[in-house]
This record gives structure tokens, C-alpha cells and sequence, in this order.
């Protein structure tokens, strides 16, 4: 009998314990889908650890970890690697930041994960099994999500998510936008799940509320409006992801209504047309946000709309016109975040060339700190504008401001309205020196 642990570090922000609310979580994918990968024969026990919602016990016993990192989380979750290794416990490392950085990975690890585990994993259990690891498995051609397992969800903690229901329909996306780390690490090939397949599992959860995960619903058009007609009879609602040109598809757009979608988060990026070209989105058209939100809202449609400060176009009024717009256009949850250099992007390559990364901590790598030297401020200023902004957005006057007259789902709203307010209010908090301290892990 073999006992897996599956572990989630967070960074200090989106830790259990750091200013991201539980009511903001859904539930991740990645550990409960690496469980279920299991093989039914391979005998063992499982257990997932997701710092987000509580505490990875340093008196674990497991027989092999397997920890998941993007690049925000990359420090710690090699220091709780470096920390299980020295008790004797093989460490198996993947995830975004594992695969656009192996080599780094690899010295905290027994064995790297590069590229989607689901073809390896089995063969990656094996090899454990007999103690005999490899130190790199990679993703094979010919991926597919056909047959793909229903993830684990009962393995996750029962308190803490807003939603366990989080369902994988279409993974990847093929725009080119500079500074994505989705592509950088998995290449822009999309890859579909058997429509009767995502049918299936949900109408097997019996759920109310449904999130779709994916970085881009509507990466494959015909793929969504075939998903969604099939998804309407289950009368579920659902929140997902999609770029802007979703509310300009008469047809798109009223297929999500009738299938029940309430909510979707959107990229806007910029209230700069010129920041657009500078990270290659050419999809969204600022002109054209007001109008989105118009269709959005009379589809019956909520926008999360997130928005990226630091562009080399961007100059120091872009915080005040980003919030004033997000408040004219009634943009119902904004998100703020620091255009961020993730490792091997087109954005970090050209930061590079230009020698204008300022500093390597990965933890700063959590889209709310400046890394870089910016073009048309100081890297202090970028980070006091995007944190005034975050409040500025957030005050009870511009969420009233913002939500009136309430005729769009309230009782969603105006909850994730009050978490993200708690999470702008004690942004400022989260200084380097808290961002990047993981001494609550021993160092061996
Ligand atoms: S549209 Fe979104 S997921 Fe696709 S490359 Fe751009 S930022 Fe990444």
C-alpha cells in the first residue's frame, strides 16, 4: 500500500491564513485529477493538501509527494521539497513553473514533471513503486482528454471553497498574448473533452452552480455553442473564463445566457488601446468595453474584468482612468494585477534583453508586485498605483457605484464585492519581506 500525498502550496497572499477570503476559492483541479489518475490496481491511499484553504502538516507521513507550482509559489514549494526529502520522502514536482523552468525544479526534486501528467503518470507510480524514478517524465504527442477521469473531489477539505464543482471542458489556448504563461508552458495546441463527457460529470455532481476553470472557453467557437446547447437542459448555472470578443457573438453570447451562465471573467487588460498592442491581445477593443458590459449585463451576465498595470505604455494616470472606467462601465468585480515577466514568455524575453528585471524572488512573482523596471514610472510607483487603484475600486461608494441598481444576481455579487474589498483593503501589507518568508518550513 502505497500513500500518495498531493500537495498545493500558496503564496503568502493566497494562503489560508493570508488576505484572499475563503469565499473567493473554488476548488482546483489539478490534485483531485492526479488522484483520480491513479491506476484502480496501483493499491495506496491519497491525501490532498491545498495551502489555500489550510496548513500542509510538516509531520506528514507519505511514501511519495507530489507538489504542484506556478511561479508565485516555486520558492516555497522548494523549501517544503528540500524540507521532505531530508525526512526520507521522494518528491515529484510539475505544474506550470516545473515546466518552464526544469532544470531549477529539478534540484528540489526526485523527479520533474514537465508538460500534462496524464499519460505518464501511471508509468511516473511505477517507477516510485520500485523506487526506481526518473528524474524527468514528460508530456507524449497524441495528448488527448478523451476517457479523462472524474476528478477526486471528496479528497478535498470540506470547508473553504465557495464551490468544490470545478469541471475541465477545453484546455489551452492558442492567442498570443506576450506575457501569458499558459502557452509559454504548454504550447497553444487546444485540446477539447468529449462533449457527453462534460455532460456526463456534471449532471453527475447534481450541483446548483458549476466553474469552468479553463483559461479560454471559447478558444474553439463551434466547440463552445455544441458544449453549451448540450449543458442548457441541466438548468445549472455556470461561471467560466472568455476573452472579450465573447459578447460580440450574438450567437455565442445568447447561447451562454440560456445555458445558465451568470458570471465570466475577462481579460480586459488595459483601458489603453496602446498596452493591447504592447502585449499582443488585439481581441480586445477598448472602445468597445462599454458596450460589452451592456450585452454582458442584459444577457444576464456578471464580469469579473481583470486589468494588467506596468505596459510601457502605460503612464502614471492609467490607475484613475482604469478605475473610473471600471465604474462608469459597471464592471461588476475588477481585478487589479502588475504586468508580470513569467519565465520564459515573449514579456520576459524582451525585460531580459533589455536588462530591466529587477529582482529573481519568485514570490514577488504574484502579479502584485513590480519585478521590472517600468517605462513611464518607478517600480514603487507601480506598485503604490496598482494598491490606491485596488482601494480606490473597492470603496463602498464605487461598489454601489458599480452595482446599481442590483438588478444582476445580488446575492453573488455583492459577497465576492465584500471579499475582494477585504483583500484590497490589506494588499499593502503583503511587503517583500512577508511575500518571501517561508521560515515556517525547516530547513533541513
Ligand atoms: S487570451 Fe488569456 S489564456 Fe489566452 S494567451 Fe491571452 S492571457 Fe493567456
Amino acid at each position: 500500500m502505497m500513500r500518495l500525498a498531493f500537495l498545493a502550496p500558496a503564496g503568502a497572499m493566497h494562503r489560508h491564513d493570508g488576505s484572499f477570503g475563503h469565499s473567493l476559492h473554488y476548488a482546483p483541479l489539478t490534485l483531485t485529477t492526479l488522484a483520480a489518475l491513479v491506476p484502480e490496481n496501483f493499491e495506496h491511499e491519497a491525501v490532498i493538501y491545498d495551502e489555500t484553504v489550510g496548513p500542509i502538516p510538516l509531520d506528514l507521513e507519505a511514501d511519495l509527494i507530489l507538489m504542484t507550482a506556478i511561479t508565485g509559489t516555486a520558492a516555497r514549494v522548494y523549501a517544503y521539497a528540500d524540507y521532505f526529502r531530508a525526512r526520507g520522502i521522494p518528491v515529484v514536482l510539475g505544474g506550470v513553473h516545473p515546466t518552464l523552468m526544469p532544470d531549477e525544479a529539478q534540484q528540489h526534486a526526485d523527479a520533474v514533471v514537465t508538460g500534462f501528467a496524464e499519460q505518464i503518470f501511471g508509468q511516473l507510480l511505477e517507477d516510485a513503486r520500485a523506487g526506481q524514478l526518473q528524474p524527468r517524465y514528460s508530456q507524449q504527442p497524441g495528448f488527448t482528454m478523451a476517457g479523462r477521469p472524474i476528478p477526486r473531489r471528496e479528497l478535498l477539505s470540506r470547508r473553504g471553497y465557495i464551490t468544490k464543482n470545478t469541471v475541465e471542458a477545453i484546455r489551452g489556448c492558442q492567442l498570443p498574448c506576450t506575457f501569458c504563461a499558459y502557452p509559454a508552458a504548454f504550447g497553444r495546441q487546444v485540446y477539447r473533452r468529449p462533449v457527453e463527457e462534460v455532460v456526463a460529470e456534471i449532471a453527475a455532481l447534481n450541483a446548483r452552480v458549476v466553474v469552468f476553470p479553463d483559461v479560454n472557453l471559447i478558444a474553439d467557437r463551434s466547440y463552445a455553442l455544441k458544449l453549451f446547447r448540450a449543458i442548457e437542459p441541466l438548468k445549472v448555472s455556470w461561471l467560466g473564463l472568455a476573452t472579450s470578443h465573447v459578447g460580440f457573438d450574438a450567437e455565442l453570447v445568447s447561447c451562454f445566457a440560456r445555458s445558465g451562465c451568470r458570471g465570466l471573467l475577462i481579460g480586459m487588460e488595459s483601458v489603453n488601446q496602446a498596452s493591447q498592442s504592447f502585449i499582443n491581445k488585439g481581441v480586445n477593443q477598448v472602445t468597445n468595453y462599454y458596450e460589452l458590459m451592456q450585452i454582458l449585463h442584459d444577457n444576464g451576465i456578471l464580469v469579473q474584468g481583470c486589468f494588467a498595470f506596468g505596459g510601457d505604455e502605460d503612464d502614471p494616470g492609467v490607475f484613475d482612468r482604469t478605475v473610473e472606467l471600471c465604474i462608469k462601465a459597471k464592471i461588476d468585480l475588477p481585478r487589479y494585477s502588475i504586468l508580470t515577466p513569467f519565465p520564459n514568455t515573449a514579456y520576459y524575453r524582451q525585460l531580459e534583453s533589455e536588462g530591466r528585471i529587477i529582482d529573481r524572488a519568485w514570490p514577488m512573482y504574484d502579479v502584485e508586485h513590480c519585478v521590472f523596471r517600468p517605462r513611464q514610472m518607478t517600480p514603487e510607483e507601480l506598485e503604490a498605483g496598482t494598491f490606491r487603484a485596488w482601494r480606490e475600486v473597492y470603496r463602498y461608494r464605487s461598489v454601489h457605484d458599480r452595482l446599481k441598481p442590483y438588478r444582476l444576481a445580488p446575492w453573488l455579487s455583492l459577497p465576492l464585492n465584500m471579499g475582494y474589498k477585504g483583500y484590497a483593503d490589506r494588499i499593502e501589507r503583503f511587503t517583500r519581506s512577508v511575500m518571501c518568508d517561508n521560515s515556517d518550513i525547516p530547513v533541513p
